[in-house]
């Protein structure tokens, strides 16, 4: 039986995550839940899935999901604040852990379960971003293993050579690697001028052509800064250096990546857009099990399109190659402009196309250093995002 905490359980892919466990009863046990501030989404949860540990990361929710718990029935421990959600991730409780938080948040809980030597199922994609090196190393001194969950990346990882594991050896240099291909749908605005962009609200950014997912992400995917993002994961993951690392445009979502080897060949991985198919081969690997997703129909396919991204009008992909060759923390310090960015958008504080202008400014002002510590990466995101609310404030 394999323990599972899941790290950002009342999300989207937390949920996605928890179908795929309760389809194997006999082989996944979700254990450990843990959410933000959404008390009734968490209960509901733990009335399904029965874990040992309820963590809210909002201290002051503690009594009232203690409360209506009781009140369904449920007797599971109940912990709250953000350090508990960090203890939760390294408890044994676990031998697996699904890093699902959204943003920066979810940094201290993922380093902990690497560090704890748990199988880390890694959709989190920030916290790669922000700390990229340290994460790698902190997996590789707990002695457990990493596993990629954002389907451009467990498609990469299940088209390279299999001694290729995330995190662990350049992938690049083994198997005759040539070039890794990172697919991208191109949101719900691909094909959109600047100008058509200008008057964009929340409601029409968060609408994925393709794909269900939280607000934040829906929001990078929108700007191109979530391919940005996977740009750098992909780096981090497979030790390819940014000139081999290409994204194309192809806005059916059913080629999730492709890997180019040396002799010509091009391996793909497809399948329809449903994380299902992601979290069900991390949770198995290097087994297979049923996910749910429904079988996929080719032939029921709109012919497949591939096209160069449009870098000129989403900046955001452009700025995030940027930041990877720069190197440093300057990842680090692209990421948290961002979510600052993308949370003044969603409060309908900030323009669209703004995004971008605040993230390169942020990037501008701050340049790179070395990464040290996580101390210090954590100080440098919080001189980002203070650079980066106030150059919002002058903005207004
Ligand atoms: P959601 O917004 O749907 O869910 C986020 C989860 O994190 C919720 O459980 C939320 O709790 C919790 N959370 C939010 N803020 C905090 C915090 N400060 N401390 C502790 N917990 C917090 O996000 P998604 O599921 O869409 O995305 C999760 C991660 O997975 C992101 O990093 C995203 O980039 C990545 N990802 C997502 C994909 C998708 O299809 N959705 C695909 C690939 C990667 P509450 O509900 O209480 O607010
Ligand atoms: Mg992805």
């Amino acid at each position: 039986m394999n323990n599972v905490a899941v790290l950002g359980a009342t999300g989207s892919i937390g949920g996605s995550t928890l179908d795929v466990i309760a389809r194997h009863p006999d082989r996944f046990r979700a254990t450990v839940l843990t959410a933000h501030r959404n008390v009734e989404a968490l209960v509901a949860l733990c009335v399904q899935h029965r874990p040992q540990l309820a963590v809210i990361a909002d201290a002051a929710m503690q009594a009232e999901l203690a409360r209506r718990l009781r009140a369904a029935g449920v007797h599971c421990e109940v912990a709250s604040g953000h350090a508990a959600v960090t203890a939760a991730a390294a408890s044994n409780l676990c031998d697996t852990v699904v890093a699902a938080i959204v943003g920066a948040a979810g940094l201290a809980s993922t380093l902990a379960a690497a560090r704890a030597g748990k199988r880390l199922l890694l959709a989190n994609k920030e916290s790669i971003v922000m700390a990229g090196p340290l994460l790698l190393d902190a997996v590789n001194r707990g002695g457990g293993a990493l596993i990629p969950v954002d389907s451009e990346h467990n498609a990469l990882f299940q088209c390279l050579p299999p001694q290729c594991l995330p995190g662990q050896q350049p992938a690049l240099r083994k198997g005759g690697v040539r070039r890794l291909i990172l697919t991208a749908s191109g949101g719900p605005f691909r094909g959109r001028t600047r100008a058509q962009l200008a008057d964009i609200t929340p409601e029409q950014a968060c609408k994925h052509p393709n794909w269900v997912m939280g607000r934040k992400i829906s929001v990078d995917s929108a700007t191109l800064m979530n391919k940005g993002l996977e740009v750098i994961e992909a780096h981090h993951l497979f030790g390819a250096p940014a000139d081999a690392i290409d994204v194309v445009v192809h806005p059916q979502s059913l080629i999730h990546s492709m890997v180019e080897y040396d002799d010509g060949s091009v391996l793909a991985q497809l399948g329809n857009p449903d994380m299902r198919t992601a979290i069900a081969h991390a949770l198995a690997w290097p087994e297979r099990v049923e996910a749910g997703v429904a079988p996929l129909d080719l032939t029921a396919c709109a012919p497949l399109q591939f096209e160069p991204p449009d870098l000129l009008t989403f900046r955001c992909l452009a700025l995030a190659f940027q930041a990877l060759r720069e190197g440093g923390d300057a990842p680090a310090v692209l990421n948290a402009a961002n979510e600052i960015a993308v949370e003044a958008f969603l409060a309908g504080a900030l323009p669209f196309l703004s995004i971008a202008d605040v993230v390169e400014a942020v990037l501008a002002e701050l340049p790179a250093q070395a990464v040290v510590d996580v101390e210090s990466l954590c100080e440098r995101d919080r001189v980002a995002r203070e650079a980066a609310r106030r150059i919002l404030r002058n903005a207004c």
